[in-house]
């Protein structure tokens, strides 16, 4: 026996707004939906709950319906209300996103009813929900550089996001360990890899940017430059600094470097023409191999710089105005190290919880990540292993988290929001949805609900009756 509780009462994130009242309605009353024209894209999703839960609701006309998703007034990105009532449930929505987001917490409500009341006595209780997201920037970042997805896995994590109100796929393609995307501009590198190998051909990223797209989620596909390039390098050592031991980093003193690298770029930027971001990496460059070149030297004492680091960022800059010019926004991951980049580069935080304050100080937006409350990669709990570089991660650990941290004031108007990151250097493909769940519970609250509405227990209560309920092996399409 399973306690009933009022089912607008189980929506993972919290919405911002829900009035409850005493109507009842029962699921065997919910025969016709309609959906308004814009929001076909949702059929299929209908279709698949509805013969999930053994419900017989098929499309019909607006006044034959008994959900009904129509049009709202209300243009905004993402916001979206419904209404439950005796005689049935109504939701509004201004553009897909919302929709969407609609049918998402419809699914949720009606997997926990069946759960609780068992499907033949299932119903939902009344309720007028209202809601709508703290940040407009609800990231997830995955590395398939180091460990390989392929597309079928791609797909359905991204079918995951989607339903936790994620709306940003950062897609790490490139690292030391592999390089993802083929290209004509770089023939030579293939799918190998120091750990996995596999490369998504032209065809494979239109049909994932596609998939996205219909999911309501923007792509920010990463090249990673000008550390982290080993696998490149290897096959281009004309580009490093040593080209019989070409290392990790790109030459920032051999003009070629940045020219090469703008065609990497444009071939990226036609393969994703969709993405408004694009992001150029810019984290753990080591400095040793410019040290060294006379190439780098020389090209220092040109632009009248006084380090390699400064070097480092005359060259991200320039890169990021190619990226700018091409009416895309540049983004980069932040550093220690006093960079610091034109107003119109977006910047990743990750490694300290001081750098938004700087980062608020030169007028750049900002995405949170910072890694002990959002590197998806660390241990859940200590029975995992974990890497010397790791903290534990608990599902109570991100709930925590604020990209506000302790300065609202200072940093709220650059804060775009926040990005949880699943770097795999020790997440190989069949590991990647066991370091999706159960944590994306808690950072889809993180990411979309107000901070007054959160509680730790309530929202463990909801996940644990959502994972009863069969919705997580739902949305893993099994
Ligand atoms: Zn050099």
């Amino acid at each position: 026996m399973t306690m009933r509780t009022h089912s607008a009462s189980v929506i993972v994130p919290v919405p911002s707004n829900i009035r409850l009242t005493n109507e009842k309605f029962p699921l065997d009353h919910l025969r016709h939906w309609y959906l308004d024209p814009d929001f076909a894209v949702l059929a299929p999703d209908l279709e698949r709950l509805f013969r999930t839960l053994d419900i017989s609701c098929t499309p019909s006309a607006e006044n034959e319906a008994d959900f009904i998703l129509r049009m709202g007034s209300d243009p905004v990105p993402d916001v979206w209300r419904m209404t439950v009532s005796s005689s049935g449930i109504t939701a509004e929505a201004g553009e897909r996103g919302g929709a969407r987001y609609a049918v998402d917490a419809l699914t949720q409500m009606l997997f926990a009813s069946v759960l609780t009341a068992g499907r033949a006595s299932a119903l939902l209780d009344g309720a007028e929900i209202q809601d709508a997201p703290r940040f407009s920037w609800r990231g997830f970042h995955l590395d398939s550089a180091r460990h390989f997805q392929d597309t079928a896995t791609i797909k359905r994590v991204l079918r995951v996001l989607a339903h936790f109100r994620i709306n940003v796929f950062h897609w790490h393609l490139t690292d030391n360990q592999g390089w993802r995307f083929a290209g004509k501009t770089v023939p030579l590198l293939d799918g190998e890899g120091t750990w996995s190998c596999g490369q998504y051909t032209p065809d494979d990223l239109r049909e994932i940017a596609g998939y996205a797209r219909d999911l309501g989620i923007r792509i920010v596909p990463e090249v990673d430059v000008p550390g982290h390039s080993a696998r490149l390098l290897a096959k281009y050592p004309q580009f490093a600094c040593d080209p019989a031991a070409p290392g990790s980093e790109w030459c920032l003193g051999n003009p070629d470097s940045l020219e090469f690298l703008k065609r990497i770029l444009s071939e990226l930027m036609d393969l994703f023409p969709d993405s408004p971001v694009i992001h150029i990496g810019g984290d753990e460059a080591e400095t040793d191999h410019w040290e060294k070149c006379p190439m780098c030297q020389a090209a220092m004492r040109e632009r009248n710089l006084h380090s390699m680091r400064e070097l480092e960022n005359d060259f991200m800059v320039r890169l990021s105005r190619f990226v700018a010019e091409r009416g895309r926004s540049p983004m980069i991951w932040g550093t220690c190290s006093g960079q610091v980049y034109p107003p119109d580069t977006i910047i990743q935080v990750w490694l300290d919880i001081r750098e938004p304050l700087k980062i608020a100080a030169h007028g750049n937006k900002m995405v949170y990540s910072v890694h002990n409350s959002l590197y998806f990669d660390y241990p859940a709990n200590l029975s995992e292993s974990w890497e010397p570089w790791m903290f534990e991660l608990s599902e109570r650990g991100v709930y925590m988290t604020d990209p506000y941290i302790i300065w609202p004031e200072k940093v709220k108007d650059f804060m775009l929001g926040t990005e949880a990151c699943l770097w795999t250097e020790a997440v190989q493909q069949h590991r990647v949805m066991s370091k999706i769940f159960p944590r994306i519970f808690a950072y889809s609250e993180c990411a979309w609900s107000q901070p007054e509405r959160k509680s730790y227990a309530d929202l463990v209560r909801r996940r644990e009756l959502l994972e009863a309920s069969g919705l997580t092996d739902y949305l893993k399409g099994l």
